[in-house]
């Protein structure tokens, strides 16, 4: 017997007619390229996403065809957002970051026919041009008298194209699993994948991610995405703020920089604020350099790498801002855990919250997560049985765009593999102790990278520490720590070493370390393990 309920299609296009009629005068604040700090309404950015829709249809844009963007977090791109996914086409976000040849793999792989970028990018799209065949139009995101001189033939101007365009456009009614928005993964081993969100995976994303316990949002919120809507979605902000009526502050190609994501929070009453660890230590870095504060803050939410707990504390000791420290992959939209304290946990000491702090967290509801070992048997949860973390859930990918279903490897139980390495404690609280590829295996026994760097960046002469595992002729491999030290000061070897003592099991001790000016990041911002690996690939460890 069926229920005799609305059967409501889940599609994006609900989240806009929603937020259009009940938070339709809730502001947009973006930093741009050519109108500096630019003010909107989300009923003014949907009322220029169908115009969007319309242009893009008497394109002769046909249901599914993708149209890419290179661009950073701005009122345009989120008019892209909807203007794309609710016309019924699929928004292909791509990473301006990436190498060439990766560019040029993906845009091709997803057969791209229109490309929307910021007029900064302009060189890097004529280098390109050449070798993107299915491009059959190139806009450029800015008005008239911000083009750059260019060689590009038939680019078009994306404000006159929404200028000539009407507003009265008829918004389709979509199957909700029809495909939304494609993002590739930045491909460390081999091409990117491509992972093809649909209508009802971002809606239900949305639902979940303005829950309580995990980013919390409400109308009464102002929320600064510093993670790209390039990199799954800028978390998901661009749908769960206007469900939530949450004013939204784009940073525009400001996003590593501390004065500017200062300047936003203060002149914008930022209560929340989202982005990978490197993103807060440079903002964290301008506070303290200017002495600056940042009262309205109230929480910010980290993930996307392991977040050090000298992060958490100086947010929390010197500005009063929580962290939540959370985990996900574009592969999981990218929503999987988030770490709030349970009630029962009120009374601990600090030193043992700070204990549970640094996990990655429990998972909302949608989303499962299991702990398995080499052939596959599900590990117990004592919070130290480890195993290869797999998940499902309502917006956890099964497969790639265009590929073979073994790549996404599900298991029997369609669960998807993360290629990360995790416990699982009695309360729930999952914490990632590696990627996968990144554990050191020294005599047959696994040291985690990632406790090892929280442990160094808690040192306070350590700007940044990235630990990986080099040849060891008796215990195949031993950690060393590669750093950059915070000021010009050298830091003798043997202080540094001397800091794990008592911290960790001697044996987990790295055997040397290597100071270096910066540490490689990849084009998500995180530490480029393969490009360090890569640069040390000459060190030899010390004779002993
Ligand atoms: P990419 O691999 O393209 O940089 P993803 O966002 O998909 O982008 O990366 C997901 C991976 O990032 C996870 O599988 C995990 O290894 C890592 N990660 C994400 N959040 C955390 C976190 N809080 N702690 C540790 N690792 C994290």
């Amino acid at each position: 017997m069926r229920g005799r309920m609305m059967a409501l299609p889940l599609t994006i296009n609900e989240i806009m007619h929603y937020a259009a009629r009940h938070h339709g005068e809730v502001e947009v604040v973006s930093v741009t390229g050519d109108e500096g700090l630019h003010r909107t309404t989300y009923a003014q950015v949907f009322e220029r996403s169908a115009r969007l829709a319309e242009v893009l249809t008497g394109l002769g844009l046909q249901r599914g065809d993708r149209v890419a963007t290179l661009a950073w977090n701005d009122h345009r791109h989120l008019e892209l957002y909807y203007g794309v996914s609710c016309a019924g086409f699929v928004l292909h976000t791509v990473n301006p970051r990436l190498f060439a040849e990766h560019l040029v793999y993906i845009m091709n792989h997803a057969e791209d026919r229109v490309l929307c970028f910021d007029p900064i990018f302009m060189p890097l799209v004529e280098a390109l041009a050449d070798k993107l065949p299915t491009i059959e139009h190139y806009v450029v995101l800015c008005g008239a008298a911000s083009i750059p001189a260019n060689k590009l033939p038939g680019l078009v101007c994306y404000e006159t194209l929404l200028d000539n365009a009407s507003a009265d456009y008829s918004w389709p009614t979509l199957d909700e699993s029809s495909a939304s928005a494609l993002c590739y993964t930045s491909g460390t081993t081999g091409n990117p994948k491509g992972v093809l969100y649909s209508h009802r995976s971002t809606v239900l994303h949305a639902y979940g991610s303005v829950m309580p316990d995990t980013m919390g949002l409400s109308k009464r919120d102002t929320v600064l995405p510093v993670v790209p809507m390039f990199h799954a979605n800028a978390w998901g902000m661009p749908y769960a703020c206007p469900i939530a009526g949450a004013k939204l502050v784009m940073p525009g190609p400001k996003m590593a920089d501390g004065e500017t994501l200062h300047s936003l929070i203060e002149s914008e009453g930022v209560t929340a604020a989202l982005g990978v660890p490197t993103v807060w230590l440079a903002l964290l870095a301008y506070l303290r350099d200017s002495g600056k504060t940042v009262p309205s803050l109230e929480r910010t939410v980290v993930g996307g790498a392991a977040c050090p707990l000298s992060i958490m504390r100086e947010f929390e000791d010197k500005h009063g801002v929580t962290t939540r420290h959370a985990w996900g992959m574009t592969e999981t939209s990218p929503l999987g855990t988030v770490n709030t304290l349970l009630q029962s946990m009120d009374n601990l000491s600090d030193r043992e919250r700070d204990e549970i702090r640094v996990k990655q967290g429990r998972v909302p509801f949608g989303v499962d997560l299991k702990i398995v070992n080499d052939v596959g048997e599900e590990q117990p949860w004592d919070g130290e049985s480890f195993g290869d973390l797999k998940v499902r859930g309502y917006w956890v990918c099964d497969g790639y765009f265009k590929q073979d279903d073994s790549v996404a490897s599900l298991d029997a139980g369609g669960w998807f593999s993360t290629g990360d390495v995790a416990t699982i404690d009695t309360a729930g609280f999952m914490k990632i102790t590696d990627r996968t590829k990144d554990v050191i295996k020294s005599g047959g026994e696994w040291i985690s990278s990632i406790e090892l760097e929280n442990l160094a960046m808690g040192h306070p002469d350590v700007a940044e520490a990235a630990v990986i595992g080099v040849e060891h002729p008796k215990w195949t491999e031993r950690p060393l720590l590669v750093v950059v030290p915070r000021e010009a000061r050298a830091i003798a070897k043997r202080e540094l070493l001397d800091w794990f003592k008592g911290k960790v099991a001697d044996w987990w001790i790295p055997n040397d370390v290597v100071f270096v000016e910066s540490i490689p990041h990849t084009a998500t911002g995180k530490v480029s393990k393969l490009s360090l690996r890569e640069q040390l690939k000459d060190y030899r460890l010390p004779p002993g």
